[in-house]
């Protein structure tokens, strides 16, 4: 399958398919001049599939060379960012050569952003690894590396030529990975695709999830899109990207990211805060019961061991945060999203946590 992503000079194709990764070779040759590509990975994707890949390229006539920096969180970082750079121009790449990325999304967001300053800007293309990387962070042109003061802080909007989503390619990541991908999966669903929503309450077992990989891959693909094209028009559509994510954060930051990851700190978002809008009358009756029962499936978590009250000041931090307002995202129903604007004041009839209910 094939997901246009139209934003005018800047458009671009996402391509999934399994077996695809064979291809993408002679998919990059016919997308660039380029003569050398470097291809930014990890050091636990570089030894599965590093070899492999260039082979294909090399087959496709580029010169490669794999720059492989530490897996994790703690690499996206602007010393890791300039090692990458530093390589670059050790490999005497030129405003015609290219960058891929083939991993998950912190090695494609630094790599992004090196391909984005190298020289003002080179060719870059995609080859995510992981779930998340697949649906989510290797579509809509964001790339970025940390600071010391907060996630994501340095980096620049630079849409990649291609995406070559590859499902098989995810055989090899730990279940928790898959897990945690899934639950950005589960938002699409309820922001806007009731069908991908169903077909998760239909899946009885991991074979069932297996099988329709590719379907949920293109399906969250298409949301992502949806939202990104929408978003190059009129401000703030991108923001109902972030259902779930204001208390997942918040979950993330109170236990300093070490208990949760980001994907289990959104399904917690999400089922806290649907939980209480159906309450209050804004979400149909029976949608946190359903929604609860697809993430409990994924083995997501739907509750958090903590009082409310001790959120609030987390989400405080939140960069999203105007002033004493903060924007939350609510669905009326599975399949729609809403922005609701809320004083900070009122944050916490919208977060009742387990600990809060007993
Ligand atoms: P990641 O790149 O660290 O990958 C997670 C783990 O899986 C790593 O240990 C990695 O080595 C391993 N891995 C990757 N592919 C594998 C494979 N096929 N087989 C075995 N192991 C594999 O993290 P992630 O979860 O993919 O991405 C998280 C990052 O994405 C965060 O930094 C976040 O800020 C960013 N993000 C960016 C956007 C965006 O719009 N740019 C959106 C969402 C998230
Ligand atoms: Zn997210």
């Amino acid at each position: 399958a094939a997901v246009d992503i139209h934003l005018g000079k800047d458009s671009y194709t996402v391509e999934i398919r399994r077996g695809l990764l064979e291809d993408t070779g002679r998919k990059i040759r016919r997308l660039t001049d380029a003569e050398k590509i470097a291809v930014v990975t990890d050091d636990h994707v570089g030894p599965l599939y590093g070899e492999r890949f260039r082979r294909i390229l090399e087959d496709a006539g580029f010169t490669v060379r794999i720059i492989t920096i530490p897996a994790g969180e703690t690499s996206k970082n602007l010393s890791v960012f300039g090692d990458v750079l530093n390589a670059m121009a050790d490999f005497e790449m030129t405003r015609k050569d290219a960058l891929v990325t083939l991993s998950g999304g912190v090695p494609g967001d630094l790599g992004g952003y090196a391909a984005a300053s190298y020289m003002r800007g080179i060719p870059f293309f995609q080859v995510p690894t992981t779930i998340l990387a697949q649906i989510d962070s290797s579509v809509g042109g964001k790339v970025a590396v940390d600071l010391p003061a907060g996630k994501n802080l340095a980096g620049a909007f630079y849409q990649p030529r291609g995406v070559f989503i590859d499902p098989d390619l995810l055989s090899t990541l730990p279940a928790r990975f898959i897990h945690d991908g899934l639950a950005e999966a589960v938002k699409y669903g309820c922001i806007g695709d009731s069908r991908l929503f169903s077909l998760f309450e239909s899946m009885e077992n991991e074979a069932d999830l297996e099988a329709h990989m590719e379907d949920i891959i293109c399906a969250s693909v298409q949301q992502k899109a949806r939202v990104v094209e929408a978003d190059a028009k009129e401000q703030n559509l991108r923001q109902i990207l972030n259902f779930g994510h204001t208390i997942g954060h918040a979950v993330e930051r109170y236990f300093h990211y070490e208990t949760y990851t980001h994907g289990e700190g959104v399904a917690i978002g999400m089922a806290l805060l649907t939980e209480q809008t159906e309450r209050m009358g804004l979400t149909e009756k029976g949608t946190a019961a359903r929604m609860k029962k697809v993430l409990e499936k994924l083995s997501l978590p739907v509750t958090v061991p903590v009082e409310a009250a001790r959120l609030i000041p987390e989400i405080m931090h939140d960069k999203k945060r105007r002033g004493n307002r903060i924007t939350l995202v609510t669905i009326p129903r599975i399949g729609e999203a809403e922005l609701l604007p809320v004083d900070t004041e009122e944050l916490s009839r919208y977060i009742v946590t387990g600990e809060d209910a007993l």
